[in-house]
């Protein structure tokens, strides 16, 4: 396939604002301000998103997080029911690394401040369709990516070494010597701005918006994969999930309980972006909730 021209839009780096920074991370999702909050201390980081920082998928997210955390569970068992509802589509060692870590990751998201639902003051565990045993946190009832990020985008918003700028459009990464450098972006009453980095992490997330009907906020459009593919990125394993349960009014019928489990899916989702020779992979478990048959609006975040 013929590639597209490199830069999406034309700059004179001459009479163009430069900005400096350690580390960008392009996206405030739970991948970005997570990645973002494992930075030291004492190397800067600037993460830029291109709505107000409530604005991605992670608030959306719905029915929970899946982890072996009760006692009569094993690990064996959430990776081979991983495995089957993937369909084929898992690569195993990307399962079994997501699957033994996910603990640790709740524990993580508790540490931040995240309130997970308690039953008799232990997390509370549902089973979902696809998992042989109970094994899924969530916070307020099926709201938890809006818990989560309430209390990431805080944790976020008190370290001292990470600056966020909201409403800033990451255009195009730049290269040198086939290296990423940074991006091209634009914010509101700034224009075009080149930020330069030692290193770019890039956590945009998916395509959305796709179809009529969606889940997905309207930030989701694939922004990111985009820019590393006109950067010279090799994309891999792109696949759209489609929601078995969406409709499009606003006050859609909640489905039976039964409707609810038979519907619900268990996938592992993989990506990959490569610049030059390696492959960086990425697995995520999901778990979506029925609910997410509602087409997106904009969630009112409390400040
Ligand atoms: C309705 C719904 C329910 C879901 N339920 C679950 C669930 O129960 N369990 C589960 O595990 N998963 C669930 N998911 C999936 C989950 O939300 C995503 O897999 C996850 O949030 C992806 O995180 P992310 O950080 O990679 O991307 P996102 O959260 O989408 O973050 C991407 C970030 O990049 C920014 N960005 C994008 N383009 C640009 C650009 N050009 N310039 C600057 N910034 C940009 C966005 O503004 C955003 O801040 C659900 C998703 C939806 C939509």
């Amino acid at each position: 396939m013929a590639r597209p021209h490199r830069y999406l839009v034309q700059f004179n780096p001459k009479q163009t604002p430069h900005f400096f920074t350690d580390i960008l991370v392009v996206g405030a999702g739970i991948a970005g301000l997570r990645a973002a909050l494992e930075i030291p201390k004492e190397i800067d980081a600037l993460v830029v998103t291109k709505d107000s920082i409530q604005q991605s998928n992670s608030t959306y997210a719905q029915g929970g997080i899946a982890g072996v955390l009760s006692p009569e569970d094993r690990f064996e068992n959430h990776i081979e029911d991983t495995l089957t509802a993937g369909g084929g589509l898992c690569q195993r060692d990307i399962v079994e690394l997501v699957v033994r870590e996910a603990p640790h990751q709740i524990n993580d998201l508790i540490k931040f401040g995240t309130k997970f639902d308690e039953e008799e003051g232990h997390l509370a565990l549902t089973r979902e369709g696809g998992h042989s045993h109970r094994r899924i946190v969530h916070a307020l009832g099926d709201a938890t990516g809006f818990e989560v990020m309430r209390a990431i985008i805080a944790k976020a918003k008190e370290a001292p070494n990470l600056t966020i700028w909201d409403d800033t459009f990451t255009i195009d990464l730049l290269t040198h010597q086939g290296c990423c450098v940074g991006a091209l972006v634009d914010r509101p009453n700034q224009g075009k701005l080149l930020i330069w980095a030692k290193q770019t992490i890039l956590a945009s997330g998916g395509v959305g918006m796709v179809y009529r009907e969606t889940t997905n906020p309207p930030v989701a459009t694939g922004d990111g994969m985009a820019a590393a593919y006109r950067a010279g990125a090799r994309l891999r394993d792109i696949r759209k999930r489609f929601g078995s349960l969406s409709w499009r009014t606003e006050t859609w019928p909640k489905p039976s309980s039964t409707a609810r489990s038979a519907s619900t899916l268990l996938a592992t989702t993989r990506s990959s972006i490569s610049f030059g020779s390696g492959w960086a992979n990425a697995g995520i478990a999901i778990k979506p909730s029925p609910n997410a048959s509602r087409v997106s609006r904009r969630i009112p975040f409390p400040s």
